[in-house]
């Protein structure tokens, strides 16, 4: 066994025993909470609050839940961020690269009486009293299924149903899955959960009044064959009107550009404000891009957000890219 695989095995005893002692635990995903986050948290909560635990469940931003995801919420657990207290008992941050990741509840980490951190990002300096940190996981809900089995949780089908979430959504649909993921969804399934029925308004359902504004994006999307790097915007128009399931799909669709091994998306959030999203096929390290610009993730799918015009952006990433080269 490695190094890093022994520290993390240890710290899954660890956060077992404090979760199994709790009375009271808040779980917090990080903030735009994805599949993984959310799935992490819930599964968690959905573990203790059967035990009979006092649990809630949020994240920093935004104030609602991602409308696809709402449906792991079996037990209504999630509470808007101003309900989670200053001081929380045991605080649990899931899928967080690092405390920043939690947005304005990044100061519960602080006022905990005990912390546990549970997140697969290489880029994660380490955070919380107990950490349960791998980068060779697939996803944040491998850990934290590695957790639940130590406290001698019987997975049901509304547990299994999170871990899925998770695992389909951060492997892309397995293609990026090892073994142990592809045995963990052999298991998941075993449950009973129906797959297609979770996984279908998660990853491919959409309004279709999305399609023109999708359109629109795809006539936008630029290739600079030179840097093998292709890109788009989403306006701001477009990113108030229609929900993250949507805006978030665009990098899906251009990152399938033969020519490119790049791809970003550049979302307008606000007046100068961008949210970028990268991807690459993996000869780049878009998790070092991103890095450089004040962001992280993984190699393969990274994101940063930035203020400026949208020239001053591509021209900071072109340079990163540069660097990057292989
Ligand atoms: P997405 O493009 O889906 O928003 O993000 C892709 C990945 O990049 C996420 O899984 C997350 O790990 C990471 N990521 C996105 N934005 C940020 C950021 O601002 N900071 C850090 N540390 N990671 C980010
Ligand atoms: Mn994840």
């Amino acid at each position: 066994m490695s190094a890093a695989a022994g520290v993390e095995a240890a710290g899954v005893e660890k956060a077992a025993v404090l979760l199994s002692e709790a009375r009271d635990v808040t779980l917090l995903a990080h903030v735009q909470p994805d599949a993984d986050a959310l799935g992490s948290t819930l599964a968690l909560g959905i573990a203790l609050r059967r035990r009979g635990a006092t649990v809630r469940v949020s994240f920093g931003a935004p104030d609602h839940m991602p409308e696809s995801l709402r449906p792991l919420d079996v037990l209504g657990l999630v509470v808007p961020a101003g309900e989670v207290p200053m001081a929380p008992e045991l605080l649990v941050a899931c899928d967080a690269a690092e405390p920043a990741r939690l947005g304005v509840l990044a100061d519960r980490l602080g006022g905990a009486s005990r912390s546990v951190m549970i997140d697969h990002h290489r880029s994660n300096p380490g955070f919380g009293d107990v950490q349960v940190l791998d980068p060779t996981a697939d996803a944040t809900v491998v850990l934290v299924h590695e957790v639940l089995v130590a406290m001698g949780v019987e997975i049901d089908t509304d547990i299994a149903r999170c871990l899925y979430a998770g695992l389909v959504t951060d492997t892309r649909s397995f293609r990026f899955a090892g073994p142990a993921s592809h045995r963990l969804a052999a298991e998941l399934v075993e449950t009973g959960m129906d797959t297609e029925a979770l996984v279908r308004p998660i990853m491919d359902e959409h309004p279709h009044a999305w399609f023109a504004a999708l359109a629109g994006a795809l006539q936008r999307c630029t290739l600079e064959p030179e840097l093998g790097f292709v890109h788009t915007t989403v306006p701001l128009a477009d990113v108030t009107r229609f929900r993250i399931e949507e805006v978030d799909s665009v990098i899906d669709v251009i990152r399938g550009a033969t020519e490119a091994e790049v791809a970003a998306v550049l979302k307008e959030i606000g007046e100068r404000r961008w949210s970028v999203s990268l991807r690459s096929k993996n000869a780049v390290d878009v998790a070092a891009v991103a890095g450089a610009l004040g962001g992280g993730g993984h190699r393969a799918a990274a994101g940063f957000t930035w203020t400026g015009t949208s020239d001053d952006l591509l021209a900071a990433i072109r340079a990163e890219l540069a660097k990057n080269a292989v």
